[in-house]
Parts: C-alpha cells; sequence; structure tokens
C-alpha cells in the first residue's frame, strides 16, 4: 500500500472497528480483523495465547460471555484458524523489522470498547452514516476505535517504506478500560527501551500533539458485593439484613472520604444495584468503584479507606461484604527526555505543501486519568528504559465515554505520520535511545 492508500484506509480500518465495538477482554472480532490485515501486510502477528498471560488477566466477563463473544465473532466472519490460536484470549502483538536484530521500542495501541448503547441520534456521524455500533451496549466511545487504526496505518507505512534496522514492537492491547489488560501483557515490553504509548482526544484540540502527558493517576477498580437475609418488608423486616442500605450507605461513605493536600485523587462509584422488589428487604446488593490517585502511597491509603467504609457500613447492617479488585494501574509519567525527543520530531515534520505538521506541540500536559498504559511505561522505566504517553488532539463532538462521544478523523493522519516518523527514528538511529 502507498501513503495515498494507507491515508483512505485509516477512516475505513476505523469505521469498521467502530461497527464492530467489542468490550475488554471479548475483543475476538476486533483481534481477527486486526491481525488479518498484518498478515495480508506481509507480517506474522501474534494473537490471543500467544500474547496474553491467562492468569494475569483482571476483570475477565463471566465465561458464557466470553463464549458467546467468541461465537459472535464467528457469525461476523471472524478467521476460524486466527479463532483457534487465539484461544479464550483476546489482542495481537505484531513485530516489525529484521527478526534477528534488537528490538528498540514497543508502541501501544487499545482495543476495547465501553459497555455503553452508542448514541442513534442522526446529527451522531456513526448513526448518520451507517457505522454505529452493531453491538447492543457496545460502543466506542474512547476512540480505541482510532486508536487500533492507527496501529494498522502504522504497520502499512512502516512496510511501504524501507527496510527498519532495527525492530519495532507494536501492541494491540485488550480491555484498557477499567485497566485490566496491560498486566497479562507485560512481558511483551520486558526487552524494549522504549515505549510509547498515544491516545486521541483528551481535551486538545485537532492539530495539537502532546508528547509527554504526566500525572496518569494510579487507579484501583472494585466490585463490593453485600450480602444480607431477605424478609418481608412490613411483617417482618427485623428479620431482614438489608444488603441495599447497606451498599447506599458505602456509598455516601466513599464519596465522603477526605482528598488529599499533596496530590491528585478521586473516588467515584459508577454502578449501584441491589434487592429485586418493593417488599422484600434486599438480600444483595453491588457496588461498583474505583479510587485514582497521584503516588502509590496515595492510592494504597485511599483503596485502605475505601476498604474500610465498605467493611464498616456492611458491619452497620449486620451484612457481609466481599471486596473484588477487578483492574489496578500504577501512576506514572513520560520521561522529558524522549518527550523533548518527540516533540523536537513534531516540529520538524510539514505536509505536503510544507506547512507545519501540527499546529501545536506541546511536550507535557498534565492527564488527570489512568490508563493501562501506565503499567506498561513503569515496567519500561523499572528497567532502565524511556516511556512517553502521547496526546493526538482531536475534536470531539461529546466527551470520552458518552454515547455521543465522536472524534475528528481529520487528526488521525497527521498523527499516524508523526507515530512512523518516531519509530524510523528511533530503530534507525544507532545513537538512540537515550
Ligand atoms: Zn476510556
Ligand atoms: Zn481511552
Amino acid at each position: 500500500m502507498d501513503a495515498p492508500a494507507i491515508r483512505r484506509a485509516l477512516s475505513r480500518w476505523r469505521r469498521e472497528l467502530h461497527a464492530h465495538a467489542e468490550e475488554g477482554w471479548t475483543e475476538f472480532w476486533t483481534t481477527a480483523h486486526i491481525a488479518g490485515i498484518l498478515q495480508n501486510l506481509g507480517l506474522s502477528p501474534r494473537v490471543g495465547r500467544e500474547v496474553i498471560d491467562p492468569g494475569a488477566r483482571m476483570g475477565l466477563p463471566d465465561p458464557q460471555r466470553l463464549t458467546a463473544a467468541r461465537r459472535r465473532a464467528r457469525d461476523e466472519g471472524a478467521d476460524e484458524e486466527l479463532l483457534r490460536r487465539m484461544g479464550d484470549c483476546t489482542g495481537v502483538v505484531t513485530d516489525m523489522g529484521p527478526q534477528a536484530a534488537p528490538l528498540v521500542l514497543a508502541v501501544r495501541f487499545d482495543l476495547d470498547a465501553l459497555p455503553l448503547t452508542e448514541s442513534h441520534a442522526p446529527e451522531h456521524a456513526p448513526a448518520a452514516n451507517g457505522y454505529a455500533s452493531r453491538h447492543a451496549g457496545q460502543c466506542h466511545a474512547c476512540g480505541h476505535d482510532a486508536h487500533a487504526a492507527l496501529g494498522l496505518g502504522l504497520a502499512a507505512l512502516l512496510q511501504s517504506g524501507p527496510p527498519l534496522r532495527r525492530r519495532v514492537r507494536l501492541l494491540f492491547q485488550p480491555a484498557e478500560e477499567g485497566v485490566r489488560g496491560a498486566a497479562a501483557m507485560l512481558d511483551q515490553v520486558r526487552d524494549a527501551p522504549c515505549f510509547l504509548a498515544v491516545h486521541v482526544g483528551l481535551g486538545q484540540p485537532t492539530g495539537t500533539l502532546v508528547t509527554g502527558a504526566s500525572g496518569l493517576l494510579a487507579s484501583t477498580k472494585f466490585d463490593a458485593l453485600f450480602t444480607g437475609r431477605a424478609a418481608h418488608a412490613a411483617k417482618a423486616p427485623q428479620e431482614g439484613r438489608d444488603a441495599l442500605k447497606g451498599a447506599a450507605t458505602a456509598l455516601l461513605g466513599l464519596h465522603d472520604l477526605p482528598r488529599y493536600g499533596d496530590g491528585e485523587s478521586r473516588i467515584h462509584v459508577g454502578e449501584l444495584r441491589g434487592g429485586g422488589a418493593r417488599n422484600v428487604v434486599a438480600e444483595t446488593a453491588l457496588l461498583r468503584g474505583e479510587t485514582r490517585a497521584a503516588s502509590g502511597d496515595m492510592a494504597g491509603d485511599l483503596f485502605a479507606r475505601a476498604r474500610a467504609v465498605l467493611e464498616g457500613a456492611a458491619a452497620m447492617y449486620g451484612l457481609a461484604c466481599r471486596i473484588s479488585v477487578v483492574g489496578e494501574a500504577p501512576a506514572a509519567d513520560s520521561d522529558a527526555d524522549l518527550a523533548a525527543r518527540l516533540a523536537a520530531l513534531a516540529r520538524s515534520l510539514r505536509t505536503e505543501q510544507g506547512r507545519p505538521l501540527f499546529a501545536q506541540v506541546k511536550e507535557q500536559a498534565v492527564m488527570g486519568a489512568s490508563d493501562d498504559a501506565a503499567a506498561f511505561m513503569r515496567a519500561v522505566q523499572a528497567a532502565g528504559g524511556r516511556a512517553a504517553y502521547a496526546i493526538l488532539g482531536s475534536d470531539l463532538k461529546a466527551g470520552h465515554h458518552a454515547p455521543d462521544f465522536d472524534l475528528d478523523e481529520a487528526s488521525l493522519w497527521p498523527g499516524l505520520c508523526w507515530l512512523a516518523a518516531a519509530c524510523r527514528e528511533l530503530a534507525d538511529d544507532e545513537g538512540s535511545p537515550a
């Protein structure tokens, strides 16, 4: 494929992935589709069980949902041989460049959608143009469809140019939402002296590129299942143990925990379900929440306090409370030297008309959110390497995680050109990485 063909394909790939939105750990169609395109480019992608440590997956859906998603992928035309190789795991890794050459860079793209029903309003471009999610309750509302398309574009662009001198590894990571997937893929960055992740949007407009976001918040995602005893709500309420009241008390207690004076922190309960009938004391209630903090120490303290609130509320109402951690990411910062190098490169790039490729290039921005990429960043940094988290600005129609989220596809091509240039520079410059 030549550059104009890749540029056209970028939007097509994004839209195909958008229409087949699959939430974390169910990206079977997505995995097969990406791997198929990579194979057609002459690459040898590894998939599913070949790249994932099954025991390290967090927040795994129940087996019936995994089976149903796999079956759906097959019904939608996913390649049988690839599905067989995947097993019950999703995700793709492909290496670019000579097999015997050292690995110089790993680039992470995420694959998953959100458990959210997409808008079908006529002003929502995916609905108006026929590529809205065909999967009820699953929606690419964070831009990971664009990330995966960028990964495919990167593979195509690098394949279309002269051979790389050293190896670049592209990771297509499952289950980023809820920070559940990176831990199962950490082996894939073990030997990488450089790591790069990119996210679209995040408050930056089209034309802006941030090459080194910092302040990725540590996050713990938890489920708390309260179990009490059902009883007649009028005849014998005293015999009941009301799980719903315990969970509701915990929700307010969690949101009432103090913030920290020396760094950012967040606590949020996004889901509360319990009971089943108006006149029955609720036997069970499920609360789903998350904590986030600027440092590991703060994150540990905040989650310990959250646990005390959950257990305390359970004790108040005579309930059992089972707390499960279903996702976890560390705090992370980009390395300033790598961010500066990537920014200098971005500033040097020009469009075909000779104009700067980006209107604005920033070396830093405060993230104020979490990303599973932090686990990769910390692993690479702990081994003495460099990591950067980039934000590719994109004008958004609605915020991330909203049912009418939509990005500006015009923002993708400049981002892809920069990614390809970054891979070339790091792979071909014998002096790199720093
Ligand atoms: Zn998201
Ligand atoms: Zn995201």
